[in-house]
Parts: structure tokens; sequence; C-alpha cells
């Protein structure tokens, strides 16, 4: 399980002024965060209880989906990556899938 970092394209300003365009950014979904679920960060003052984390989203059932994208953490990358709290960098540790 990794921990939502803040979305490296925007910077967690989850989208780009453009004039009087505001564009959602399209690496985080105009979340500003991504990783672990995706859980929102403010929505409102009552956030859904406990929303299902993404490697149980029901896209997973789909054996076509779960077969073509591999391991459901790393999403076939081998490396899962997070932001280290203390020193504010990320860094990358390999995916429980690829083994010790
Ligand atoms: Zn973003
Ligand atoms: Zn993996």
């Amino acid at each position: 399980m990794t921990d939502p970092i803040v979305c490296p394209e925007c910077g967690g300003q989850r989208g780009q002024l453009l004039g009087p365009l505001f564009l959602a950014c399209r690496f985080c979904g105009g979340r500003g965060q991504v990783g672990g679920s995706n859980e929102p960060a403010e929505r409102g003052t009552a956030p859904p209880p406990a929303p299902p984390p993404a490697w149980k989203h029901k896209v997973w059932t789909d054996p076509y989906i779960s077969a073509a994208l591999g391991c459901r953490a790393c999403l076939g990358a081998r490396t899962v990556a997070h932001v280290d709290e203390e020193s504010g960098t990320l860094v990358t540790a390999p995916c429980g899938c690829a083994g010790e």
C-alpha cells in the first residue's frame, strides 16, 4: 500500500488556469494527489465512509483487465513511489510483486 503523494504534474494545484479556463490536471484527474486509493483530500465536510482501495475496485474483477495490467499496486512497473515525509523527496521502492 502506498501513501498518496502530491501530484508531480500540478504540484497539488489540481490543474492549470489558462485565462478564464481551468484545466483539471490530467495526471491526477484534478485531485491534486496520486497514489494510495486516491481518496479526496478535500471534498466537503463529510467525506464518504471508507472508500474502497483502488486494488479493490470492481475493475479488477474483470479478468481481462486484471491480466493486462498485472500487479495491482505497481501496474507492472515493479516499483512503487512515495514521498519520504522527513526528507520531502520522492523515493521508489520495489513493489511486493518484485520479490524480496
Ligand atoms: Zn495533478
Ligand atoms: Zn507490483
